[in-house]
């Protein structure tokens, strides 16, 4: 018998690779800036910060997206000058074939890129130089250069630090800049609630109010801006698609793809609705479920001592403890069938009273 394979070592959860950047970023560069497909707030905000901060500096920096900008966040500073791989895949390749840096934001793994997956592997195998910030669990170790805490609140927190970093003591950051970055730390610590908002993040945040992001303005534009068809989607998905199974502490809701089409969605117009699930009093776990041409997505979101991420798992994703994605290629019914399989093996873990 063959000798057990050693489990890969855990990545660590904070590393700081920096050395030389600030050395290679005094040249004027040309950077593509990527972060991963479906696109939030932290993303977009991570990406469009460091775009801005970049050309002021006299770089070329353009952000490369895997997908549209979401709905809900085309009102962001520089939101009209992304290209996406869906409306213009040889630009994108291009840019990122004569990129000097690649930036990655937002994720652990590249296969998070989907579409731009192949190209960006390309430019790295080319010997083009990286730089990786992330907050997730999953690390894939590509980068030549690493800005890594899975303790962070968001990515949009780890490029406030690396700008802090390139111009100390502190950057006095455009108003551009404090406006993209507050909504990354807004939307991933689901308005200053979650356990990754820190006495750090708050102090933050108020810089970035002193650098010109106006609180009141973003939350209304990111949380008050819905579209009518969105709204009433999601009275359909609480009437028509929630289930609720009290005994395992568990919520859910089904999207078939009709829905998407009757309602007319936008990109981005499903995000957050699986909040409302793990909003009823005693569910501890909370998942939707949405189906798309070639696959269901999954959103996996817990309060408390359940691991989504590792849930996560088993539909070919990750991402953090309380918030995690995957996906499944077989009909909705059959990936809910699953998911019902699979839940009642978690019954323990899944029986605690919220802190
Ligand atoms: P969402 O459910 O909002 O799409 O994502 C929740 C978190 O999990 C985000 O941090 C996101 O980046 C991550 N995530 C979503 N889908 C996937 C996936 O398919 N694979 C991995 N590794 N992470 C995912
Ligand atoms: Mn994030």
């Amino acid at each position: 018998m063959s000798p057990r394979p050693e489990a890969a070592p855990a990545p660590p959860a904070a590393d700081r690779l920096l050395d030389g950047l600030a050395v290679y970023l005094a040249q004027s560069r040309r950077v593509a800036i990527t972060t991963h497909i479906r696109p939030d707030g932290d993303a977009m905000g991570s990406a469009l910060a460091l775009a801005h901060f970049l050309n002021h500096h006299g770089h070329q920096a353009q952000v490369l997206l895997s997908s549209p900008v979401p709905d809900y966040l085309q009102w962001m500073p520089g939101a009209e000058a992304c290209r996406d791989a869906e409306a213009h895949r040889p630009a994108c390749e291009q840019a990122l074939a004569a990129a000097e840096l690649v930036v990655c934001l937002d994720f652990g793994v590249l296969a998070r890129l989907e579409p731009l997956e192949g190209p960006v592997r390309a430019a790295l195998a080319a010997g083009t130089r990286s730089l990786h910030l992330d907050h997730h669990l999953e690390l894939e170790p590509f980068a030549t250069w690493r800005l890594r805490d899975v303790t962070a609140s968001s990515t949009c927190e780890l490029v406030g630090r690396l700008l802090d970093a390139l111009e100390p003591p502190k950057a006095q950051l455009s108003a551009e800049v404090a406006t993209c970055l507050y909504t990354g730390m807004l939307t991933d610590t689901g308005s200053f609630r979650f356990d990754s908002t820190t006495p750090a993040v708050h102090r933050r945040v108020a810089d970035l109010i002193d650098a010109g992001a106006q609180p009141s303005r973003i939350q209304n534009l990111v949380f008050s801006n819905f579209s009518e068809a969105r709204t009433r989607f999601l009275g359909r998905c609480l009437t028509d698609g929630l289930r609720v199974l009290p005994e395992l502490h568990t919520a859910y809701i089904t999207v078939p793809m009709t829905w998407q089409q009757q309602h007319a969605l936008a990109p981005g117009d499903t995000e957050g609705i699986v909040n409302f699930a793990l909003g009823i009093r005693g569910i501890n776990f909370a998942v939707i479920l949405i189906e798309y041409p070639d696959q269901v997505k999954l959103s996996f979101r817990s309060i408390g001592a359940f691991s989504a991420q590792a849930f996560a798992g088993h539909f070919e994703g990750g991402g953090h403890y309380n918030a995690a994605g995957g996906r499944a290629r077989q009909p909705l019914a059959e990936v809910e069938r699953r998911f019902l399989d699979l839940l009642p093996q978690y019954a323990a873990d899944l029986a605690y009273a919220r802190l």
